[in-house]
């Protein structure tokens, strides 16, 4: 066996790619071939791989190790703010996460509370050992997926038949064997041709007790896409017995916990058997221990780009000084008797991350039972990619995750379902991408949309994670109102369960009810207003219960209303859910109009030129650190070139607009003065 693997990989040297195993396939006559493959059982492959299943292709998902997938490589959460809305949008679309989160979290919270629901971000601590137990009892139970456990080394490449462009017909297995598929989806994260380092010893490793895709990143660097190298760390784990919680500040969750999935009215645990987490600080002794030991911190001193939105505890001592910084102890699951310091990621020796953990208040005795340890990795460029997640360079071949240059398991969730559908659909269509129905997400109607478009279009040059303030619509992409804007769309494409649908359908058509009659109802704002108890306003106008219901300051609820007139509105007594949607949709009714002649006015005058002496820094503008960073150094002449800077979000973009307007007719006045 090993004499034939070494004399095939001798063959394979001397012959092109295609050519090699286009002979191995003759050779082995008529395969099994399956619609679709992926690759990686991590959170991007299991959504890929439950989406090509649920839309009845006969799919392969092969990974590594079976009791991996849905592992959590990191933080054990799930969820945040922009991240929580990926979620929502995935659980819109019949994805996995969002449920199996409603089955393992052990504390939910959902962020932002003080700011509009628009950016309220659906959080939650997670038993990392339920959450992928979940996940593999939905998986291994799937109508139309096989799993195997196997590590793949190469991809099975021909020309097409009229021999315009290059196509991927399966996978080559570490054993050699041929897997033929007619489509596949690369979602090997941060696997490919990875190191971790810890100080200074650098061993090849995708996460710690995993293997590199050595072979795949050659293959791919070898058919000619372009890659670039990211890195990323993990913090120490800490026993939970050795932490002196008592003096630190505790957190406790929501009461009641709100669910992440459509489908769920409830989450399995009980609100007060909820875990706490507590939070502490860093000390100027963790500042001096990182400056002192940069010589012997590998990782930290390589010129590649780490995560700017989650930075280890060394890069945040070197951009902020002498500063102390937050770390969160987490819990890692209900039995477990770890705890997650989320904000300490560190590459520092083992010893010497013992000695900082030592030196945070409440750790002084704590036991570090695994180090901290940092991942460099190959990635993507997803310029490479169409917005279907298809690879423009190689014919039904397919990336998604943390392969494209992101950071996170929502955002690798997003990509896996996308591609996953688009990927089905190709097998299942067997024609031309032209002609094939595609699962596209625009940025108007998802957060998803404005991932796979930012990727897409402008490329990362550092791990990439969501933010509300990347959206342009984010007043109407909001988490609440994730299936109404893709249910729809999930279930005409057939990756929409019946019963998701039905059940989407009877919201739906309750709210429409709601809300027509909510309008009808119309009036003198000053009659609502003495009805309501409220002071009357100097002038009255015509206004219906639903603007009422809409106005900020006021505060009016459902169940003022449904008093008032209970002979149209008493149903929605015994609808709580419902009741809460209608307020944010009549909070936000105005607000999205607003939005839309914004995001319009950007489009109209997109080519205006911004003057070449314009102060980045000014007040007015309110730039993130970020923004004035790269404006300053990119420096765009016009609108539409300071849109396509990665990190530079719409809402400044149209400050940026109005700035440079009322520059310009400052000028135009004294020219005339
Ligand atoms: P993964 O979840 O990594 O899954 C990849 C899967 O592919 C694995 O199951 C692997 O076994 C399989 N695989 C790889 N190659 C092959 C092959 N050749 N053949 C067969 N199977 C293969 N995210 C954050 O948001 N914040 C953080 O602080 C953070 N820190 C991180 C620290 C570390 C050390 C690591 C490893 C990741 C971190 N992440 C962090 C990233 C987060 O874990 C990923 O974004 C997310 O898991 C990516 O999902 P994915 O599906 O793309 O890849």
């Amino acid at each position: 066996m090993l004499r034939s693997l070494h004399i095939n990989n001798l063959v394979k040297k001397l012959i092109p790619r295609h050519r090699y195993y286009s002979s191995l396939k003759s050779e082995n006559g008529a395969a099994n071939v399956y619609d679709c493959i992926i690759i990686g059982g991590g959170h991007a492959g299991t959504e890929a791989c439950s989406a090509s299943a649920r839309m009845n292709a006969h799919t392969l998902l092969i990974t590594h190790k079976l009791d991996t997938i849905g592992e959590m490589s990191c933080n054990p959460s799930f969820g945040g703010i922009g991240k929580g809305h990926l979620m929502r949008e995935v659980d819109a679309l019949d994805g996995l996460c969002a449920r199996c989160c409603d089955v393992s979290g052990v504390q939910y919270k959902v962020l932002n509370r003080r700011r509009g629901p628009a950016v309220w971000g659906p959080r939650a601590q997670i038993d990392r050992l339920l959450y992928k137990k979940a996940v593999q009892k939905e998986l291994f139970n799937m109508k139309n997926l096989e799993i195997r456990c196997a590590a793949v080394e190469d991809l099975l490449i021909e020309p097409h038949v009229d021999g315009s462009a290059q196509i991927c017909k399966g996978v080559v297995l570490k054993s050699g064997e041929i897997v033929y598929g007619r489509t596949v989806i690369l979602t090997t994260g941060t696997f490919l041709r990875a190191n971790i380092n810890i100080g200074l010893e650098v061993r090849p490793a995708g996460r710690i007790g995993d293997g590199p895709a050595i072979g795949l990143g050659q293959s791919l660097e070898s058919i000619g896409f372009r890659m670039g190298r990211l890195k990323t760390g993990t913090p120490p784990r800490i026993s939970k017995n050795t932490i002196a919680f008592e003096r630190l500040a505790r957190h406790l969750g929501d009461k009641p916990p709100v669910p992440f999935s459509f489908m769920n009215d409830r989450v399995w645990i009980e609100a007060d058997k909820q875990l706490p987490c507590y939070l502490t600080h860093t000390t100027l002794r963790v500042n001096e221990i990182v400056k002192q030991n940069l010589h012997v911190n590998r990782h930290v001193t390589e010129e590649v780009t780490g995560p700017r939105y989650c930075p280890s505890i060394e890069s945040k001592v070197l951009r902020f000084g002498e500063k102390e910084h937050q770390i969160w102890l987490e819990p890692e699951g209900l039995e477990s008797e770890l705890i997650y310091p989320q904000g300490l990621s560190c590459t520092l020796p083992y010893e010497k991350q013992v000695e900082l953990v030592h030196s945070i208040q409440g750790l002084e005795q704590a036991v570090v039972v695994q180090p901290g340890y940092g991942v460099e990795y190959d990635f993507i460029d997803p310029r490479e990619l169409f917005p279907t997640l298809e690879t423009k360079r190689v014919g039904h071949l397919f990336f998604a995750g943390q392969i494209n240059g992101t950071t996170g398991y929502e955002e690798a969730a997003a990509q896996g379902i996308i591609a996953g559908a688009n990927a089905a659909s190709k097998a299942k269509h067997k024609i031309e991408i032209k002609d094939t129905p595609q699962l596209t997400i625009s940025r108007t109607e998802g957060y998803i949309g404005v991932l796979i478009d930012d990727l897409t279009t402008l490329g990362t040059n550092e791990p990439y994670r969501m933010f509300t303030s990347r959206a342009e619509f984010r007043l109407s992409l909001r988490p609440d109102n994730a299936d109404m804007r893709l249910t729809e769309k999930g279930y005409k494409f057939g990756m929409v369960s019946a019963e998701r649908y039905s059940r989407f359908k009877a919201t739906e058509q309750k709210l429409k009810q709601a809300i027509e009659q909510l309008k009808s109802l119309q009036n003198h704002s000053n009659y609502w207003r003495r009805k309501l108890g409220l002071r009357e306003a100097k002038a009255s106008v015509e206004k219906t219960a639903f603007d009422m219901l809409g106005i900020p300051a006021d505060n009016i609820m459902l169940n003022h209303l449904i008093e008032l007139r209970p002979e149209e509105l008493g149903w929605l007594r015994n609808e709580p859910g419902i009741c809460e949607r209608l307020k944010i949709e009549a909070l936000y009714a105005y607000f999205v109009e607003e939005q839309q002649r914004d995001v319009a006015d950007v489009r109209r005058d997109e080519g205006l030129v911004i003057p070449a002496n314009i102060d980045y820094f000014a007040k007015t503008l309110s730039l993130s650190n970020e923004e004035r960073q790269k404006l300053s150094l990119i420096q765009p002449q016009t609108i539409a070139a300071a849109s396509r800077i990665q990190g530079v979000t719409p809402a400044t973009i149209v400050r940026l607009l109005k700035y440079v307007k009322r520059q310009q007719q400052g000028a135009a006045q004294l020219m005339g003065a």
